[in-house]
């Protein structure tokens, strides 16, 4: 690219779109990458035959005021509707909304006009003369004069380690706290009606089954029952490397109360970066050197969905500032 944009965004997750459409409020050049075929990230849907699941995320809550005024935006655009009541992680709010279209359609939303590159994977991340150079795994490259990585911390810290960007101390190790649970999710479609009861999710909060929704009670899959069947931490990481065939049917055996014995099509996802457990003390991180860097996503505020949108948003205002002055 000739000219430097003024900031490329990595990853279209939920942080990294939000933060795209607030650069582009306030007019500043930018470009968003993301390494998948699709935006979203852990805002995920799949079709399975005739039906649809969410496999990543699950529920959108709006706890502060920001968040509720964007989720009547969505409600009002019918992107949204109103799931409940539920019961979940025990920490979340109260208002409780689902994706009537699945979650990636609210990706999809918030992705309109803007200049987002999908299957984009980048590799290294460097800086020279403050200006930073991404480099791509197809041997692409593109120049900024401010990177945002939105991917989770780990992801983000190896490329600009394959960059030889080194952060100072303090700011590294802030960083490196973020963790999050690994979680293996389960689709599978079923004949007739599940007993996964009204309104279609059911947070059982334990070991090995952590949540199961049934995408048809939900609103998302009118044609076929699909479940989604989240494993809980425990089970996730000590049958991270078990066989695919052997991980589901332990988890649909332990489902058989609420989904029966017959399956028509199943399917296994793992989530490496689930949901952050550990997270960042400030809303998003800006460094001036090696030149204008800044992280944001749900590794920041913690509380998932609303948190990553508030983090990139608070990241984008930060950005814009700097590349004014
Ligand atoms: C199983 C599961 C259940 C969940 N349930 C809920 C729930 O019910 N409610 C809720 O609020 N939240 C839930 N969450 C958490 C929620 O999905 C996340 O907090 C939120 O989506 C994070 O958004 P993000 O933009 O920070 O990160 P992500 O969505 O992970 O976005 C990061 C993006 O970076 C991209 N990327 C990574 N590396 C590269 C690279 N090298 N080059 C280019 N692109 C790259 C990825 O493809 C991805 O699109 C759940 C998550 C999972 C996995």
């Amino acid at each position: 690219m000739a000219d430097p944009s003024h900031c490329i965004i990595i990853g279209a997750g939920i942080a990294g779109l939000s933060a795209a459409r607030r650069l582009k409020e306030l007019s500043i050049p930018h470009i968003v990458l993301d390494k998948g075929r699709s935006v979203g990230g852990r805002m995920a849907t799949r079709r399975i035959g005739k039906a649809l699941c969410d496999h990543g995320a699950q529920v959108i809550s709006a706890q502060g005021p920001d968040m509720i005024c964007t989720v009547d935006e969505w409600r009002d655009s019918k992107l949204v509707k109103s799931w409940g009541p539920i019961k979940t992680r025990p920490h979340r709010g109260s208002d409780f909304y689902y994706a009537i279209n699945g979650m990636n359609s609210i990706a999809k939303h918030l992705a309109r006009d803007l200049d987002v590159h999908t299957s984009w994977q980048a590799q290294s991340v460097m800086f020279d003369n403050d200006i930073a150079t991404i480099q791509s795994q197809d041997g692409e490259s593109m120049t900024a004069r401010s990177v945002l990585l939105t991917p989770p911390m780990p992801q983000s810290l190896a490329l600009l380690d394959a960059g030889n960007v080194s952060l100072d101390s303090e700011h590294r190790t802030l960083l490196e706290t973020i963790d999050y649970d690994r979680c293996i999710a389960v689709l599978v479609t079923i004949p007739g009606q599940s007993n996964v009861p009204p309104p279609g999710g059911l947070w059982l909060g334990s070991e090995p089954i952590q949540w199961i929704a049934d995408n048809r009670k939900k609103g998302l899959s009118s044609q076929e029952t699909a479940i989604t069947i989240h494993a809980g931490p425990e089970f996730s990481d000590s049958h991270w490397e078990t066989d695919f065939n052997e991980v589901a049917q332990t988890l649909l055996n332990a489902a058989s109360k609420w989904i029966g014995p017959e399956h028509i099509e199943v399917q296994v996802h793992r989530w490496r970066y689930s949901q952050a457990i550990q997270t960042h003390p400030k809303p998003f991180a800006l460094l001036e050197s090696p030149g204008l860097l800044a992280f944001a996503g749900d590794g920041f505020r913690g509380d998932q969905i609303e948190g990553a949108r508030l983090s990139g948003i608070a990241a984008a205002n930060a950005l814009a500032k700097h590349l004014r002055s």
